[in-house]
């Protein structure tokens, strides 16, 4: 289902989509009718109630009609994640409905300008106030930001470092909540990415997500989902890639023979197409262990994400390169995968924050890691 809607209703305009810098709210709605706007949330709030096997597949099937579209309904269903995980059941029957029907878009507030990598440096504070917090500071590269309803907030509450910062669900038209320009991008064109800027921003404390110091533990809990989907969403784009080099391959005529009949085209494609198998088959794996909630399910995701989009990136060029000048040019619909799939290996945690979350498992934590 989710390939057929990524062919029909995704793949025709996802070329135009990246040129007008389009964000298809409709069309997002129209795969939250078919179940895909709250995955793996439960079925009492609208939720499919699925795995994450299952959204792996999904976002996989998803990206082959446009990466970015997919992308950012996978941050959508990991805010909802969070609420449906860590919220209270009066918060769950507030947000979740319309989220679920993607009537409400969510956006994921974590990283700042002074704190990408290293998140838990965060200073967006929440001043306690009765019943409210004040909110002042400033979020950075926020994907569906000025469009979504819902945002997802990690501030400080406390201390410095992960124990002082809380999960707070601010909504769109909260006084004191703005939004810097739409940022212009190299690609993930189809969905905007502003600054979101909270000025004496009082916000309910019935709005806060579990108590008080975990909104750290929450932020992380969501990115273990989150990494799977986008190394999905990177291999879906890349199979795109693949398939289309492979048609164009068996077309494309040099020295009197079709390029694919050439032995070193040929091991170029099964190269691509066995690095590709391996990293979906891995990603399967590491969703298999967040479902089945194992303890190293935080590593094996963190391995996912960089095999996923470090693979997945690798494909597309190929693919790209396979297609000659023909690739470079915006009509053949390669340079665009390239583009989009770049910046999977940036966010949801850099590839070098990948291997940092492996390594520590391996040698444990040391300065600056
Ligand atoms: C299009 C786009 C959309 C995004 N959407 C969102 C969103 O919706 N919500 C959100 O919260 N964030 C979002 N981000 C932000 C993204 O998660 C960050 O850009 C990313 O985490 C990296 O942070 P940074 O850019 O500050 O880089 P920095 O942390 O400054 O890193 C710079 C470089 O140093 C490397 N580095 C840092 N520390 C170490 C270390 N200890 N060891 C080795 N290398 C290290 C990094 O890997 C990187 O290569 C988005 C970013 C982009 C580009």
């Amino acid at each position: 289902m989710a390939q057929d809607f990524a062919a029909e209703t995704l793949a025709p305009h996802a070329a135009r989509w990246d040129e007008e810098k389009h964000f298809p709210v409709a069309e997002m709605r129209a795969a939250a009718a078919l179940g895909m706007g709250g995955i793996y949330i439960q079925e009492d709030v609208g939720g499919s109630g699925l795995s994450r096997l299952d959204a792996a597949l999904i976002f996989e099937a998803l990206s082959t009609g446009c990466p970015t579209v997919a992308a950012y309904i996978s941050i959508h269903n990991m805010c909802a994640w969070m609420i449906d995980r860590y919220g209270s059941e009066e918060q769950r029957q507030r947000f979740l409905p319309k989220l679920c029907t993607m009537e409400h878009l969510a956006s994921y507030c974590l990283t700042e300008p002074g704190a990408g990598s290293d998140a838990a440096a965060l200073k967006t504070k929440a001043v306690l106030d009765g019943d409210y917090y004040v909110l002042d500071g400033q979020k950075q590269f926020i994907s569906g930001a000025g469009v979504s309803d819902v945002y997802v907030v990690m501030v400080r509450t406390g201390e410095p470092g992960p124990s002082g910062i809380s999960t707070i669900v601010v909504e769109k038209d909260t006084p004191g909540l703005s939004f810097g320009a739409n940022e212009k991008k190299m690609g993930w064109n189809a969905q905007p990415t502003r600054a979101v800027i909270f000025e004496n921003c009082r916000v309910p404390v019935a709005n806060r997500l579990g108590p008080e110091g975990i909104g750290f533990k929450i932020a992380m809990a969501g990115l273990d989902g989150g990494r799977l989907n986008i190394g999905a969403c990177s291999i879906g784009g890349a199979q795109g890639a693949l398939d289309k080099a492979l048609a164009y391959a068996k077309e494309r005529k040099a020295f009197g023979a079709a390029i694919a009949d050439f032995q070193a085209l040929q091991f170029k494609l099964a190269d691509m197409a066995t690095e590709l198998e391996a990293a979906r088959t891995f990603l399967w794996r590491a969703a298999s262990a967040l479902d089945a909630k194992a303890p190293d399910a935080t590593r094996l995701c963190a391995m996912a994400k960089r095999i996923a989009t470090d693979t997945g990136f690798e494909v597309a060029n190929d693919a790209l390169q396979i297609h000659g000048g023909y690739g470079y040019l915006a009509d053949y619909g390669i340079e665009k995968i390239v583009r989009d799939l770049r910046v999977h290996q940036i966010l949801e945690g850099t590839n070098e924050v990948m291997r940092m979350i492996v390594a520590r498992g391996l040698v444990g934590r040391s300065k600056g890691n």
